[in-house]
């Protein structure tokens, strides 16, 4: 995901060790090779990620670092692995402002609460450059995902924190955030699109 506002992100992991599990991980991320994106309408982007299995530990393993390297590259808050093209079920992000670093891998995330109260944030997406729009989803929400370690764990989050992980979630099940527009909306930003790629 992409976003121009910065201000209202907050979440908190919940859980021993919470901060541990991405120890060593700026370091690894930098050197990692960048994968290109995915873009609309790539038929990736439509297609359901698979559940990582401890079969997977190796792939997941040499996946998120250049997931990282890539999202902070672009520069973008959120990567789904099936914008690169994978389709296992794996998510970064990191909404801390600029200059910081709160780097997150969620592995088989998954919504397991979200609040009846809703906000609106303007998102945006690296498969579907410079276009921007509104959407409104829960404010909160609760998600339960592994660690790269495969510790299981909950975060709590609002803002924009929780538009990143419902954004970057969608993807894994194949959704975009255009789909949340009107179908006037979203044909007008994918026309929009569709000249600058012509372009
Ligand atoms: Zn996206």
């Amino acid at each position: 995901m992409l976003a121009r506002f910065y201000s209202d992100a907050r979440g908190r992991v919940a859980g021993p060790g919470a901060a541990d599990y991405m120890r060593g991980m700026s370091e690894t991320q930098t050197a990692a090779p960048l994968l290109p994106i995915l873009i609309y309408p790539d038929l990736v982007l439509r297609k359901h990620a698979r559940p990582v299995t401890p079969a997977d530990a190796d792939e997941v393993r040499r996946l998120v670092p250049s997931m990282f390297a890539t999202m902070y590259k672009a520069p973008g808050i959120g990567l789904a692995a099936n914008q690169i093209g994978s389709l296992l079920r794996v998510i970064v992000v990191d909404v801390a402002p600029k200059d910081e670093q709160n780097p997150i891998a969620l592995i088989n995330p998954e919504i397991i609460a979200q609040s009846a109260e809703t906000a609106t944030q303007e998102e945006g997406c690296l498969s579907i450059p410079e276009l921007y729009a509104e959407v409104t989803r829960p404010a909160r929400v609760k998600v339960r995902y592994q660690d790269l370690g495969g510790v299981k764990k909950e975060i709590e989050a609002d803002g924009l924190l929780s538009a990143c992980l419902q954004h970057e979630i969608d993807h894994l099940n194949g959704v975009l955030f255009v789909d949340y527009l009107s179908a006037l909306k979203r044909n007008m930003l994918l026309r929009k699109l569709a000249k600058a790629q012509k372009r």
